[in-house]
């Protein structure tokens, strides 16, 4: 695989790195011991006495689980872009991990965090 392309390859996974953990971090944590691992906080809504409070309670529960899928959809996401920019630094990118066989630049090219090629996908 040629320089150039490796080179926009990179360029493009590292901003779409600050894009995702800019995303995250508006409602998940990373965890500080294990790198790539994020969890979503739990929304704590202020003020309500009594009743009220149950209320926000139950809104809080329901935002938590609204954000849970978000949250695993980002981090899988981010784990693929990391490995994608592992396997540039380190030799391997563009390989299909399952036949092993070069994945088409051109579905690099639209999704460079690719893994597989399209018959393995
Ligand atoms: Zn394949």
């Amino acid at each position: 695989m040629d320089e150039k392309f490796l080179k926009e390859a990179k360029q493009k996974l590292e901003k779409e790195r600050e894009i995702l953990e800019k995303e995250l971090k508006q409602f998940a944590k990373e965890n500080s011991k294990v790198k790539g691992d994020w969890s979503t906080k739990f929304p704590h809504f202020n003020g309500g006495v009594g009743s009220q409070r149950l209320e926000e309670a139950a809104d809080e529960v329901e935002e938590y689980l609204t954000l849970l899928p978000i949250e695993s959809r980002l981090e899988l996401e981010l784990q693929a872009v990391n490995s994608a920019l592992e396997k540039i630094k380190k030799g391997g990118y563009g390989k299909c991990e399952k036949c092993k066989k070069d994945i088409p630049l051109e579905r690099l090219k639209v999704y460079p965090p690719a893994r597989t090629c399209l018959e393995c996908k």
